[in-house]
């Protein structure tokens, strides 16, 4: 409680009222302060490594770490009112647990009772880590006033969420917008889902970088395809226009499933260079005679490397849209 004494009157306010917002990816997990107008607290956000070949034992450390810096970084003046977890996919909503595909270690983790566990006053709140990138959009990215919406990111995975009457769709399980595991005509590429021409497969940046090299490309890494492509190099070219026109096959069949109005597409691999989104709308727009389909508008994320922890967070300070 802050109070401040001036003369004889005492002024009293409200503490601060922040989420701790977690994001547990196939890569990393972030923790960080997020305040009600959707900011991540200066010095609050840390970090710790995940992979394929962290042991259990291991990720429920670096939760534990994250989420116990982060909350050490509240102010005097502030509370914490609830935790928002975005993580990677599948989950379970009812049971609390998590299996991500690119953490074997992980099947059926009961992370939200694990995080339950690590402060008990706050109520904690799991969902897709897509489901918050369309709500981190909507909340204060290109997605305000928009009440139909997918958020997308194209990264080491492909992940999805959707909006819809402005209100998260998530589905009995949780798993609704799992737009990485939809299937794209015309391609075979082979899916750690078991799977066959899963978007994931064909488009997120480790596939494309894989494919490139399969063509004789010599490079290894997002970074590298982004420099070559630049340079006029040609299988980065084709490499690119081969995953862009996946994305917007995919974005096709969702936008015929559900009618939306915009997709937001952010994530490291969707900024390997802006003609990526290009493939994809030239794709949609084969589409002539759906006009749902064609007007469409695919734009890129306006927040950067933050979308997952601000939407997250979005899970406490927007907890009207997410039934
Ligand atoms: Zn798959």
């Amino acid at each position: 409680m802050h109070r401040r004494r001036r003369g004889t009157t005492l002024i009293t306010s409200s503490p601060t009222p922040f989420a701790l917002a977690v994001d547990l990816g196939g890569t990393k997990i972030e923790a960080a302060l997020v305040d009600d107008a959707g900011r991540i607290l200066n010095g609050s956000r840390f970090r710790e490594p995940t992979g394929r070949d962290a042991s259990s034992e291991q990720l429920a450390g670096s939760v534990t770490h994250v989420v116990g810096k982060a909350r050490a970084a509240l102010p005097l003046d502030a509370e914490v009112i609830g935790i928002g977890v975005g993580t990677a996919g599948p989950i379970d909503i009812a049971g609390g647990t998590v299996s991500p595909l690119n953490l074997p270690a992980w099947r059926k983790f009961p992370l939200q009772s694990h995080i339950e566990s690590l402060v008990p006053d706050a109520p904690v709140r799991l969902r897709m880590d897509g489901l918050c990138i369309a709500l981190a959009e909507h909340w204060v990215g290109a997605g305000q006033g928009v009440d139909d919406l997918m958020g997308m990111t194209v990264s080491t995975g492909v992940g999805g969420g959707l909006i819809l009457g402005s209100r998260t769709v998530t589905g009995p399980t949780g798993n609704a917008g799992h737009i990485g595991h939809v299937e794209v005509g015309g391609f075979d590429d082979a899916c750690w889902c078991g799977g066959t021409g899963c978007l994931e497969a064909i488009a997120s940046g480790p596939s494309t970088v894989a494919w490139a090299q399969g063509e004789g490309w010599t490079g290894s890494t997002g970074e590298q395809l982004a420099e070559a492509y630049a340079a006029g190099d040609d299988v980065a070219r084709r490499a690119v226009q081969r995953s862009g026109r996946a994305i917007g096959q995919a974005i096709a069949s969702a936008t015929n499933l559900v009618d939306l109005d915009l997709v937001v597409i952010g994530g490291g691999f969707s900024r390997v260079t802006p003609d990526l989104l290009d493939f994809a709308r030239e794709s949609l727009a084969e589409r002539t005679e759906f006009a749902f389909v064609t007007r469409v508008r695919i734009a890129p994320s306006t927040l950067s490397d933050e979308a997952p922890l601000i939407g997250a967070a979005a899970l406490v300070h927007r907890a009207e849209l997410v039934p």
